[in-house]
């Protein structure tokens, strides 16, 4: 039986308007005024906003650091704090550790998310380790769905790569049709400093910002960019945390480069006053690129109402406070990562609330501009005939505390504890079925898909 939400406002990356939106066998089927036929199932929606199923494409779920420690959320609490949140797809960082084989690193993953998660998924593989035989791997990785890459400029003997490495991948992913995402901070530099400041006794949690300041953010995005530029290849910039990296951005832009721009709630709203010594909560904000200035905050969201910035994800990391992040003998051992999957909808509505961003350009950085730059559009991204039925119930009239006392997210605090925002996740249906009503899961069953990406983004 087709099912018809009915009397609500479709949001679509050009506008807001009046629609019934008809769903069969998973998939929408027509968006129109009178789109019921006979004996459909009619739901009403009326005075409520339908938005595409977010999509949150930078996520680590059951991510572990190598020292024994994992991130506190798992691919069934991370996907249903999604769901939650109004999310019905991430695409997470499967990752491949030194010594492993691609294709080690995609079956990890793939343990981990398959029949576990609640919301669909896709992964991007983090590359740590670049040889012959990774390059091999290429086409086979693409083959199977998955057709975007992550290197890190940043954690100098872990993930870090070199510059030489980042332009052999560029140059062979241009071949092959994946893009590349990056880490952009210099890795050396912070390392060097990080020494310099515990030399001098300086260990407490205010000290990491100072660190990996904004330069080295701001260096790494401009070497990227020549690197990028020299390799002919697009390249994606992970969580853009200051407005003079998106400086960078643009300037490369007007070159012709091919530059997509990410960046995150944490960046838009908190800010580096959350280190102060004073404030004895001050590991939970341990991320990285750090938490800047506050300054910053009008430059990036400047940058999302001009369409400078393509996507708003929320790089979800999450570490308990009690027993991961507070017990750390210096800045340098803090697990770097913040919860957020969940509210990530949320705090982009509040910036719709504000007068920031309208609601059209929250769905495209939500939903629309993710699924087309990751090659998950049309089947996901927008609600259009043929693509999934997966979409979002948001209530404008309703109200929603943000707080870990009843959060989905397996983590002890929210960065966002006690914020009101003025809209309410109603309903959210992923490929057509209601998996979450008014606070609750109304099914047990972890739902959620791999979805196989095809590499069209570029065609974009
Ligand atoms: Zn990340």
């Amino acid at each position: 039986m087709a099912l018809v939400l009915s009397g609500g406002k479709v949001v679509s990356a050009a506008s807001v308007f009046q629609a019934d939106v008809r769903v069969e066998n998973g998939l929408i089927d027509n968006v129109g005024l009178d789109a019921a036929r006979a004996g459909d199932e009619i739901t009403d929606v009326s005075g409520k906003f339908i938005l595409p199923g977010g999509i949150d494409a930078h996520t680590h779920f059951d991510l572990p650091l190598g020292d024994g420690t994992r991130t506190a959320d798992d691919f069934p609490s991370g996907t249903k704090a999604a769901a939650a949140g109004g999310t019905t797809c991430v695409i997470d960082y499967a990752t491949q550790f030194r010594g492993e084989s691609l294709g080690r690193g995609l079956a990890n993953w793939h343990e981990l998310a398959d029949g576990r998660s609640f919301c669909d998924y896709a992964f991007h593989l983090a590359l740590t380790d670049w040889n012959a035989s990774v390059a091999g791997e290429l086409p086979a990785v693409i083959e199977a769905g998955v057709t975007s890459f992550k290197m890190y400029m940043a954690y100098k003997g872990s993930l870090q790569v070199d510059d030489g490495v980042l332009y052999n991948v560029m140059t062979e992913l241009k071949k092959t049709g994946g893009l590349l995402c990056v880490h952009c901070e210099n890795g050396d530099i912070t390392a060097a400093r990080s020494l310099e400041l515990l030399g001098a006794g300086k260990k407490q949690p205010e000290y990491h910002p100072v660190s990996r300041p904004e330069e080295l953010e701001e260096e790494a995005v401009g070497r990227l960019l020549v690197i990028s530029g020299l390799a002919g290849a697009p390249v994606y910039v992970v969580h853009v945390s200051s407005a003079r990296s998106m400086k960078k951005i643009l300037e490369a832009r007007s070159y012709g480069q091919t530059v997509f721009a990410e960046t995150c709630p944490q960046y838009l709203y908190l800010d580096d006053s959350l280190y102060s010594p004073r404030n004895a909560d001050a590991a939970k904000y341990i991320c990285s690129p750090p938490l800047r200035d506050k300054k910053n905050h009008a430059g990036l969201w400047e940058a999302l109402s001009k369409n400078l910035v393509d996507v708003v994800a929320t790089d979800h990391c999450s570490f308990n406070f009690k027993g991961q992040k507070d017990m750390q003998a210096d800045f340098t051992k803090i697990p770097n990562g913040l919860p957020g999957v969940q509210s990530r909808m949320l705090l982009l509505y509040l910036g719709v609330s504000r007068g920031r961003i309208t609601l059209p350009q929250m769905t495209r950085l939500a939903s629309e501009n993710p699924a087309r730059i990751f090659g998950l559009y049309p089947g996901k991204g927008s609600i259009i005939p043929g693509a999934d039925a997966d979409m979002t119930i948001l209530d404008p009239d309703g109200k929603t505390l943000i707080t870990a006392k009843n959060h989905f997210q397996n983590v002890d605090y929210t960065p966002y504890e006690g914020w009101e925002v003025p809209c309410a996740i109603e309903s959210v249906y992923l490929r057509g079925k209601r998996i979450f009503h008014r606070g609750s899961f109304t099914t047990d069953r972890p739902l959620g898909r791999f979805i196989r990406r095809n590499a069209t983004v570029l065609q974009n």
